[in-house]
């Protein structure tokens, strides 16, 4: 199940590209999302993305009252992250501006400040729909703060007040945005499951119910690794399984590389 685009008000920016008015990325995927605080409001950062001789821009801006602005088409390199310096952040390809293979997110507020309800919503959904759209994995090298780029200038971009802790469990644990999930036979396979789960980022675990059904959540997985028992019927299952509970061992340790 794919995340749809949440609602967006088109405030173009002139200052994108490489050089400036450049379509595209240059070959390049993005692979990050950065997040940052506009120290700063809405209407302010709409206003300096507008002009050209601020000479800067990010994609998109997320307002206190849940409004995300969007400046720069996502496959167009905005002007958020030229900077490096001392950076913390180990996909960082060397010799090559992080505009080109990175999308980035303003946050109305001061670093510091607690993102109100429907800022923190608005975001998420943003988030949800752009990890969809470039396909990546969620973790903490795929969305960063500004500070991982730049822990000089913008080490405090986004500041404390980012909600990094809730932002990570709701991507990670949302029904609609697992990439990978195990799926036990029953609780007996769960040494089985963690390794597996391990090898995938740690990816969610399930067990069938006592009827052997497949839980939703398993069920809406993009992929689905099922240890024991019988093919789920899942467009893209792993079945590590056998006719014995020996066979279905002897398949996780070979999909674990073990001799
Ligand atoms: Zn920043």
């Amino acid at each position: 199940m794919s995340s749809s685009k949440p609602l967006t008000i088109q405030i173009p920016s002139p200052n994108y590209g490489l050089p400036r008015g450049t379509l595209g990325r240059a070959g390049n995927n993005v692979i990050a999302i950065v997040d940052h605080i506009m120290s700063g409001t809405l209407v302010g950062t709409d206003s300096w993305f507008q002009n050209p001789t601020s000479v800067v821009s990010a994609h998109f801006g997320v307002g206190k009252n849940g409004e995300i602005h969007q400046y720069v088409d996502i496959n167009n390199v905005a002007w958020a992250n030229g900077v490096v310096d001392k950076p913390s952040w180990p996909l960082l390809i060397s010799n090559v501006n992080p505009n080109y293979y990175t999308v980035s997110i303003e946050h109305e507020g001061q670093s510091g400040d607690q993102f109100t309800e429907v800022q923190y919503q608005a975001t998420l959904g943003l988030h949800r729909w752009l990890i969809d759209t470039f396909g990546f994995e969620v973790n903490d090298n795929t969305i960063i703060g500004h500070y991982r780029l730049d822990s000089v200038d913008k080490a405090e971009c986004p500041g404390p007040g980012f909600p990094w802790a809730r932002l990570f469990k709701d991507l990670q644990g949302g029904s609609d945005v697992l990439n990978i999930a195990v799926l036990l036979y029953t609780k007996e396979d769960y040494w089985a499951g963690a390794d597996v789960a391990a090898k995938n980022g740690n990816c969610a675990i399930f067990v069938r119910p006592d009827d052997h059904s497949v839980p939703a959540d398993a069920k809406s997985a993009k992929q689905l690794i099922v240890i024991g028992g019988l093919t789920t019927g899942h467009p893209n299952e792993v079945l590590l399984s056998g006719n014995t509970k020996y066979d279905s061992a002897a398949a996780v340790a070979k999909y674990l590389g073990i001799k």
